[in-house]
């Protein structure tokens, strides 16, 4: 028998996230273990974090960044939902872009797709212009390309491994 085309392949996805207000490292943990429960969903890796300054906004405090890696085999659509439930769930109000945030996920890469929608992004646009996400990526994924990697970033140090 063939299989059915609604059987869904695992795919890898690899995930941003980012805070600047409240207990940084708390909401990280937090929304890392609140991913943990998403169903069909498992955490791979995580990269080390790292701390950088805020692009755009209001005056406002430094983030702590990083990347993880799932495998799952949920859509990119429903699992931007899910992402935005976990954002809710810590408090994120969404005011203006680039406003202050208790935590920031964002998919970067789902397996090979790519996708084009007014609410989904796939590669997400402005990971190669974000560099604690290239580092993130090249610590889960060496091979990435280092398109856009400010220099003396390299020199910077990871502030912590979770
Ligand atoms: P931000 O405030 O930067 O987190 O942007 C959130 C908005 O970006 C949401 O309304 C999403 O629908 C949209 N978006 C587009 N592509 C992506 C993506 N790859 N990952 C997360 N959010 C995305």
């Amino acid at each position: 028998m063939k299989k059915s085309a609604n059987v869904k392949s695992r795919q890898t996805v690899y995930i941003g996230f980012g805070s600047n207000l409240g207990d940084r490292r708390a909401n990280i943990t937090k929304a890392v273990e609140l991913v943990k429960l998403i169903k069909g969903i498992r955490l791979k890796k995580l990269s080390s974090i790292y701390e950088t300054d805020p692009v755009g906004g209001p005056p406002q405090a430094k983030y702590l960044n990083g990347v993880f890696s799932v495998d799952t085999k949920i859509g990119p659509i429903k699992l931007l939902y899910e992402l935005q439930n976990i954002e809710k769930r810590l408090g994120r109000k969404r005011k203006a872009k680039n406003s202050p945030r208790t935590i920031d996920l964002d998919i970067l890469l789902f397996g090979d797709r790519k996708m084009n929608t007014k609410n989904l992004k796939i590669p997400h646009p402005r990971m190669h212009k974000r560099e604690f996400v290239l580092r993130g990526l090249r610590e889960l994924l060496p091979h990435v390309h280092a398109r856009g990697v400010r220099e003396g970033y390299h020199r910077r140090k990871p502030v912590e491994v979770l």
